[in-house]
């Protein structure tokens, strides 16, 4: 079986490097907090050439701390893409806000701005723009909306670290930008880990409170905070992986472009559209066919691991039906049939690329 995900293979590379930071850390025995956490902010701040960098516990977390943080007025509207994982809707209706659903083109999935537009009310305060599959969201049109309307612009990097909107890093494009550190991330840890990133030292001050039960000294509480931390060890083992991060892009980077060069079934397939402007970090690489099961039974046979992301939109998710946002003609709504991700980091060797090129393009015209 072609893998879709290798998490051992690639410790192999570096274990001796994180083995010794483990090592270093269970002898001194400093768990939370510590040079570690720090060193990592510090290095992750630069990755994402952003003024600021808070570790957080997880990615679901940098969300709705960020969210609180930026003090919306209670019952406030949030824009967040109809095509989602279920945190980015999810961090806005725990505290307290609206979850407005808008649509996702069918180049890249992410934002379609012109519906963003539509959906705006009196009471929208913010737009939770994901970079879904690591393409970057159209942050000029999405920046034009907000200053139109004056809203804030969350960015949800879970999928896209060290992605690139007209030579920018995403994160600090919009107000505050949350990434996730869950193994299978383009940047993952070894357990749960997140991070928010901010050029707002306001924000970023807030945020670090908050995440640390809004002490600014030990024991000196200004406000009921939480606890949400980045540990020692997860931060050790980012600070591993961050020397490779690059590397390991170029690579995704590069089976992408073959992959979107070498695949000729496009009577079967709709393969994505990136746009000229961005630099995609594809921490997903997800393409359409209208006969999915079938597909995915001929992926099966021939040992190429797959998924779907996602196979349920979030306005239809039994947890969000109270909010009766499902809607017909959103793309989100019906394209939901037709995704399949096939594999796509930078484990894969040449020849099993080339394999997984061969076969789909085999895959028996209708
Ligand atoms: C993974 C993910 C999150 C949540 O991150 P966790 O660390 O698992 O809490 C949020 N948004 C998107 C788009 C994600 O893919």
């Amino acid at each position: 079986m072609i893998n879709f995900l290798d998490l051992p293979k690639q410790y192999r590379l570096i274990k001796k490097d994180v083995d010794n930071s483990i090592k270093d850390i269970l002898e001194n025995g400093s768990f939370i907090g510590g040079s570690y956490v720090s060193s990592f902010e510090k290095e992750f701040a630069k990755y994402c050439s952003a003024e600021h960098c808070v570790g957080v516990a997880n990615g679901t977390d940098a969300l709705e701390i960020s969210i609180e943080a930026l003090n919306f007025k209670k019952g406030s509207e949030i824009i967040v893409p109809a095509n989602s994982f279920i945190s980015s809707a999810e961090a806005v209706t725990r505290q307290g806000h609206k979850v407005v659903f808008a649509d996702v083109n069918l180049y890249n999935y992410t934002l379609d701005a012109d519906d963003v537009r539509r959906r705006i009310t009196k009471k929208t305060s913010a737009i939770i723009a994901v970079h879904l599959y690591g393409h970057p969201c159209d942050m000029n049109a999405i920046k034009k909306i907000a200053n139109e309307f004056n809203l804030k612009i969350i960015e949800d990097c879970a999928q896209a670290h060290g992605a690139e909107f007209e030579g920018e890093r995403i994160g600090s494009i919009g107000d505050i930008g949350c990434f996730s550190f869950y193994p299978g991330k383009n940047l993952g840890a070894y357990g749960d880990g997140g991070a928010i990133v901010t050029n707002d030292d306001e924000l970023a001050k807030k945020t670090r409170m908050i995440a640390n039960h809004g002490r600014i000294a030990k024991y000196d509480h200004v406000f009921e905070g939480r606890n949400s931390r980045l540990d020692s060890i997860q931060a050790a083992v980012l600070l591993c992986k961050l020397k490779y991060i690059e590397e390991w892009t170029d690579r995704r980077i590069n089976i992408a472009n073959r992959y979107l060069n070498e695949i000729k079934n496009k009577n079967q397939i709709t393969l994505p559209k990136i746009s000229h402007n961005v630099r995609c970090v594809f921490h997903l690489f997800v393409l359409r066919n209208n006969n999915r099961k079938k597909f995915i039974e001929y992926l099966n046979t021939n040992n190429i691991s797959n998924g779907i992301h996602y196979p349920i939109a979030l306005p239809k998710l039994e947890a969000f039906k109270y909010l009766n946002q499902h809607d017909e003609h959103m793309n989100a709504n019906n394209e939901d049939k037709n995704l399949v991700s096939i594999p796509m980091g930078e484990h894969l060797t040449d020849d099993e690329v080339t394999y997984i090129i061969e076969k789909i393009n085999d895959y028996p015209q209708k």
